[in-house]
């Protein structure tokens, strides 16, 4: 079977409030379980052959990349975990190596995204195979940050923590005993809350994929049990369109005042990024190169940064080892090593945060190369789309 039926009865821009038919996904699904059902229909009609998922593993703090062929066990898969900080664009160009020739489903935030197109782009991965399912993404807390802060901010011992979510503002956690939540703006104002690269993100509704899912704007009786769906392309219009026929999806049209709410928090989410950036640009201060000489220092030259960043190919492993720009054995590496990783990045940087995550040192290599990108993005920014701007 071809990735498209004749006519699609959905239109790239159409929204809905979707929801599932199957009580196991309902079970475990954040919302109405639509992305989960959407991906498990598009594998039992063979629209692809594998999806590519995460799932909860030893605990909340830890999502587990999986690559499903069976549909029976996307079930597991369902549910936010927003702790989970992994890149799945990564996972897609280097541990599956590319996966060119086979049709992949896979659910994706923005930064995914945006990696995904710098991958397309050097023919890493092959887009048209890809079947993207967005979620709408207000920010990823690292694991260890996740820790730490229900330990000292919300007095809970992390290890009893068996269900968190982000809802109005919150983050809210389950607890043998009870449940709290705090302001995420209260978090991050006390050095708590979302990785410093989330924060600055500009891409919340992922309209780059084929469908893009989300919470914002679900309210009445549907609130919490539908999930948001705008379709983003022709492949997602089909999917929906086959996927309620079906009748393993629910749908019904969005509440009006639900379209605008939506609008309203993607728009007071944007002015949070741009006042982020600012924020965090202005700590380069007027001698960045001094800043990122001083933080560099501690660089034990582990090589994670260039192996986990989507956009350093060239630079990847080995090559850089052998670099003649590179002194073979000195710790700290001399400036060079990042000047070099910087020059070669900056203009692609997607801002992910993996250098930064991934760093053994804490370095915050994300802001560097991100100040970088974004100075190239508003230069560029008449002659670009919006949605090329998004990062
Ligand atoms: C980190 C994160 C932040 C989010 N922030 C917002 C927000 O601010 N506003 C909003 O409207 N919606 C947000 N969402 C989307 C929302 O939580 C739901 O995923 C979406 O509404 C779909 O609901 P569903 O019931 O259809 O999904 P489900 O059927 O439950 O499927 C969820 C899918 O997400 C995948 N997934 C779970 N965690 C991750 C992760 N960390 N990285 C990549 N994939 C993951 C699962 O593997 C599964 O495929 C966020 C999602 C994530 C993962």
């Amino acid at each position: 079977m071809g990735l498209f039926s004749s006519k699609p009865d959905m239109k790239k821009g159409d929204m809905v409030y979707a929801w599932t038919a199957d009580q196991e996904i309902a079970k475990k699904a954040e919302c109405g379980g639509a992305v989960t059902t959407l991906l498990k229909y598009a594998l039992e009609h063979k629209m692809v052959d594998a999806v590519l998922v995460v799932k909860r593993g030893s605990d909340v703090y830890d999502a587990v990349p999986t690559l499903v062929t069976d549909p029976k066990d996307l079930k597991d898969t369902a549910g936010s975990l927003h702790c989970g900080t992994v890149l799945m664009a990564n996972v897609l160009q280097k541990r599956l190596k590319g996966a060119k020739n086979m049709k992949i489903g896979m659910t994706v935030k923005g930064c995914d995204l945006m990696a995904l197109a710098e991958l397309a782009k050097r023919k890493e991965v092959n887009r048209d195979n890809l079947f993207l399912v967005g979620v709408n993404c207000g920010g990823t807390v690292s694991p260890i940050m996740a820790r730490y802060m229900i330990k000292e901010k919300y007095g809970v011992d992390p290890d009893l923590v068996h269900k968190e979510e982000i809802d109005k503002g919150q983050f809210i956690i389950e607890y043998e005993g009870g449940h709290k939540g705090i302001s995420i703006d209260e978090l991050e104002d006390e050095g708590f809350g979302r990785r410093s690269n989330c924060r600055r993100c500009l891409y919340k509704v992922p309209r780059q994929a084929d469908l893009a899912c989300g919470n914002w704007g679900v309210i009445g009786d549907k609130a919490g049990k539908a999930t948001f769906v705008e379709v983003c392309s022709d492949k997602g219009a089909d999917l929906l369109s086959r996927a309620v026929k079906a009748g393993v999806l629910h749908s019904e049209a969005p509440v009006p005042k639900g379209i605008e709410m939506r609008q309203k928090v993607e728009g007071a989410m944007l002015k949070l990024g741009e006042k982020w950036r600012k924020k965090d640009f202005a700590k380069l201060g007027k001698d960045p190169w001094g800043m990122i000489n001083k933080e560099t220092s501690r660089c034990i030259k582990c090589y994670s940064c260039i192996e986990n960043c989507p956009v350093c190919f060239p630079l990847a492993g080995a090559e850089l080892k052998k670099s003649y720009a590179i002194a073979p054995g000195q710790v700290p590496p001399n400036p060079m090593f990042h000047l070099r990783r910087l020059s070669h990045i900056s203009d692609s940087c997607v801002n992910c945060g993996q250098c930064e995550e991934l760093c053994p040192m804490e370095i915050s290599l994300a802001l560097f190369s991100h100040a970088i990108r974004a100075e190239a993005d508003i230069a560029f920014a008449p002659k670009l789309g919006k949605s090329d701007y998004s990062n």
